[in-house]
């Protein structure tokens, strides 16, 4: 067996100084530790709901077909999607999640000496991405609460960082972990002066849940704007984060790249026949946004009951300021069976973002950070 003297020595720069994406807390990681019954997972922006009772069906009814590989050009779902955005198929890229594509995008337009725009409490993806291709990750300050959203992105903060070593500016709208948003005029005139040759990803991974009347569709900007690539997932609102399937819209010249670096079947079987049958089941999308703000309100009352404020959140997730060291109460939720995510590494040490849950869950975390706080 050879020993390493110097491994580290042979991992490409990129690589080396990466630190891997933090995912929530699994169920049953908590399970196994504190052996607890009863466990309330608000981690990681899932539907509450579980998937709908369509794709439950298809995908039993499709098992038997499991020896073969997928579509590789996803035909079925792209056209599906073309006709729900009104653009051609050609401009459909699918992705296993919408990380694949964030990952996909990267690795088409960035090599070192390059540079990618971020804002500060972006989703943490974007720098990831960015740096696995040895390029850098240039972070604009967020917002101060003045010129936008607190916490929220601060797009001339983000103009003021773009030279001629950027090639892409990354935009969450809403962000996570803020649940933050940025208005139609004020991205669109962000994206409409942007220097030639820099490409604007828009992600709009909880699209669906959005209900304020000034929250843009950037796919409607894609015929003005050759540089915008719109990134949206079934994670979310659609309920299928097992089965990873995301896509990105932008055109048909972007997307013939994109098609070059994906995996030849990126995307499983399983996943396009959900994705697709989630698509025509509107019943549940309509309830789960009922849901969602149901819950949303819910939380924002009960955490405003604890005296604690939270940042305006138009997702399906709060952001809250524990006023205090948030890994402290964090662990005591866990030991009340109630995974939440702590939000430190990007820089919100005293917050914790909650997923929107059933009403039940929802209780039974307010109840749990009630008895926690009060000792
Ligand atoms: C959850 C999320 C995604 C999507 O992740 P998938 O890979 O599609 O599961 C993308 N962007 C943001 C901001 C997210 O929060």
């Amino acid at each position: 067996m050879p020993h390493w003297t110097n491994l580290s020595g042979l991992i490409s720069p990129g690589i080396k100084q990466l630190q891997a994406y933090q995912p929530g807390k699994p169920t049953d990681e908590l399970e196994r530790e504190l052996g607890l019954k009863r466990i309330v997972k608000l981690a990681s922006n899932e539907n509450p709901s579980g998937p709908s009772p369509l794709v439950r069906e298809v995908i039993a009814s499709a098992c038997g077909e499991m020896h073969r590989y997928p579509d590789g050009g996803g035909h079925s779902l792209k056209n599906a999607l073309a006709n729900n955005h009104g653009v051609s198929s050609d401009q459909i890229t699918l992705g296993n999640g919408s990380s694949d594509l964030l990952d996909l995008i990267a690795r088409v337009f960035l090599a070192p000496s390059t540079e990618a725009v971020v804002a500060q409490h972006a989703f943490a993806m974007y720098a990831l991405v960015t740096q696995a291709t040895g390029a850098k990750a240039r972070i604009a300050p967020a917002s101060d609460g003045v010129g936008g959203t607190h916490y929220g992105h601060d797009l001339s903060a983000m103009a003021a960082q773009i030279d001629n070593s950027t090639r892409l500016v990354f935009v969450a709208n809403p962000n996570n972990p803020t649940g933050t948003y940025l208005s139609g005029p004020a991205l669109e005139k962000f994206i409409a002066e942007l220097p030639s040759g820099v490409i604007c990803i828009v992600d709009e991974a909880y699209y669906e849940y959005v209900e304020t009347d000034d929250y843009p569709n950037a796919i409607n900007w894609l015929p003005k704007f050759p540089n915008l690539i719109v990134t949206r997932t079934f994670s979310k609102a659609f309920g299928l984060a097992g089965l990873r399937c995301g896509y990105s819209v932008c055109s048909a010249e972007i997307a013939e790249f994109l098609n070059r670096v994906r995996q030849p079947f990126n995307v499983n079987s399983l996943a396009m026949l959900a994705a697709e049958t989630a698509l025509r089941d509107d019943e549940y999308l309509s309830r789960s946004k009922q849901t969602n703000a149901a819950g949303l309100k819910q939380l924002e009352a009960g955490l405003a009951n604890c005296g604690l404020s939270i940042m305006p959140s138009v997702a399906n997730f709060v952001c809250v300021d524990m006023g205090a060291s948030a890994a402290e109460i964090y662990n005591k939720l866990l030991h009340k069976g109630v995974i939440v995510r702590p939000v430190a590494n990007y820089e919100l040490p005293t917050h914790l973002r909650v997923t929107v849950g059933l009403e039940s869950e929802n209780t039974i975390f307010l109840d749990a950070l009630d008895a926690v706080l009060e000792k």
